[in-house]
């Protein structure tokens, strides 16, 4: 009798595959003929719109900074894979609150390119190869409602259906590039409504992303939406209080011309991209005083500061790759030392990205307090299925705890007998909320991110000073710190006056 059951059981899973698999191409040739993908090689679409700039919001709770999108012109060509964005974007009369390098002057422009397995950007009159971007860029094809029908037709997709606000629909999914999960939304009427999937983040673990289309009307004999609405994360503005709200990433509501099956298409990989490799992991130290490295050679520094009996790091930048290359910079030289302190200036992406890592090394975590309930989130040892880190492979008891975190909120000292580091909340700054910078009495140094560049040798100053430049320049006075250097997290030390120079080029 059990023998009987188990063999009725694989017999009905077997069925329930065979119908779903059926369903879904069946589901897919019906949205495919309607939407003209049939006969569809290539398809070139333009509009205007905005974007967001992920992982630079204000604060954690708040949407991603926005520009306009005053020109977009979009080629795919499905038979070679290959796509190229055409963007301009503006700093409009959106609100200048956030990273994302603002305010933007003027224009942005910027051209994105992938065909197969290669990716480059053309900035200027020059070809930027972007070898780690070509996955994504792939991917991003079956993203759009058009090449999500050709992929999951081209591959064994499953299909469930359910109610959604009280109309039938069916999601079909399949599983892209061998590791991606794209699920496609398709209505009564077979037209894809929202497509999903999942990157893998340092920051957030499994990146949701969906992209939602709406107003279909035909135009050049293909049925296109007039709205494209994308969120990259989710916003918890359901729940109180919100700890995380940056969502609106990608946004197109003005189409003004779509064509298929356009000449000429098909994109021609400039030759310096065949041969670009994705650039080593490079950490290069110089140190700064007794006891004190700047940890560079990539975008981004850290700074290590030894005490008596341990060390501090300012500064996790980026991934976790860059975090196992800092930590193994700091055992070779202070080595036999814990790492028992790691100071995050602000919670932007490009800064938090490396924090994981120093957790799960035992790291407690200096941030300001504003960023804690964000915090409790992002550094959570749950489950990664794209890319998983260590703390989400060998969980630390501490996490679950709570030992992880100090917070700051004005000031903190962070010392020994041998050493004193104080970190100051920044205010009325437009970059971000509680940004911190961390100041060295002794040295006279200041540890700041984002908020002043100095030039590289030989280079100039800008020829006004930002917003950020001056917003330091009052918080220094309101602190009465007595700087001799400035430490950037990007670009190299220099020195105060020149500085103060451009502060006072002001006006
Ligand atoms: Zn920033
Ligand atoms: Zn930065």
């Amino acid at each position: 009798m059990k023998k009987h059951l188990s063999l009725f059981a694989i017999f009905a899973v077997v069925i329930a595959g065979q119908a779903s698999a059926q369903d879904a191409q069946s589901v897919l040739r019906a949205a495919a003929d309607k939407m003209g993908v049939t006969d569809m090689t290539s398809l070139q679409y333009s509009g205007t719109g905005w974007v967001g700039a992920v992982g630079q919001n204000f604060a954690p709770a708040d949407d991603w900074p926005r520009f306009d999108l005053t020109s977009y012109m979009r080629t795919i060509d499905f038979s070679t894979n290959s796509s190229r964005e055409e963007m301009v974007v503006i700093q409009g009369n959106n609100p200048v609150r956030g990273g994302g390098r603002q305010p933007i002057q003027g224009e942005r422009r910027s051209t994105l390119s992938v065909s197969g397995d290669y990716a480059w950007d053309i900035r200027g009159n020059n070809v930027v190869p972007l070898p780690a971007a070509a996955e994504q860029r792939l991917l991003d094809l079956y993203l759009t409602p058009h090449g999500f029908l050709k992929g999951a037709m081209d591959s064994d997709p499953e299909a469930v259906s359910r109610a959604e606000y009280g109309e039938r629909v069916t999601v079909v999914s399949f599983l892209a590039l061998g590791k991606y999960r794209v699920n496609g939304t398709i209505t009564e009427d077979h037209l894809v409504r929202r497509v999903q999937t999942w990157l893998p983040n340092p920051v957030v673990g499994d990146l949701y992303i969906e992209t939602v289309y709406t107003n279909y009307r035909e135009i050049s004999g293909v049925q296109f939406p007039g709205r494209w609405h994308q969120h990259r994360d989710y916003d918890d503005g359901a729940q109180e209080p919100n700890v995380s709200g940056g969502d609106h990433a990608f946004g197109l509501e003005d189409i003004v011309d779509v064509r298929i099956n356009v000449p000429n298409a098909a994109l021609t990989v400039p030759p310096s991209v065949f041969d670009a490799e994705v650039p080593a992991i490079m950490v290069e130290n110089e140190q700064l005083a007794d006891g004190v490295w700047l940890l560079g050679g990539g975008s981004h520094n850290s700074v290590l500061v030894e005490f008596r009996d341990f060390v501090a790091v300012i500064e996790a930048p980026l991934n976790e790759a860059r975090s196992l290359a800092v930590i193994q910079e700091v055992a070779a030289l202070v080595p036999d030392k814990p790492i028992s302190f790691i100071v995050n200036t602000h919670h932007h992406w490009d800064h938090l990205g490396g924090l994981r890592t120093y957790v799960h090394e035992g790291a407690t975590v200096l941030t300001h307090d504003g960023n804690h309930p964000y915090y409790q989130e992002v550094l959570r040892a749950g489950p990664r299925l794209l890319q998983p880190d260590r703390l989400s492979l060998y969980p630390p008891e501490e996490w679950s705890e709570g030992y992880i975190f100090e917070t700051v909120r004005e000031k903190y000292i962070l010392g020994d007998q041998t050493r004193i580091v104080e970190l100051h909340h920044v205010q009325d700054l437009d970059h971000v909320a509680g940004m911190l910078v961390a100041y060295f009495p002794e040295e006279k140094f200041l540890v700041e991110a984002d908020l002043y560049t100095p030039p590289a040798t030989g280079g100039q100053l800008p020829a006004v000073p930002s917003g950020s430049n001056l917003t330091l320049y009052e918080n220094l006075q309101r602190l009465n710190l007595d700087v001799d250097t400035i430490v950037p997290i990007h670009g190299r030390p220099g020195p105060m006056s020149e500085f103060l120079q451009l502060v006072n080029q002001a006006e």
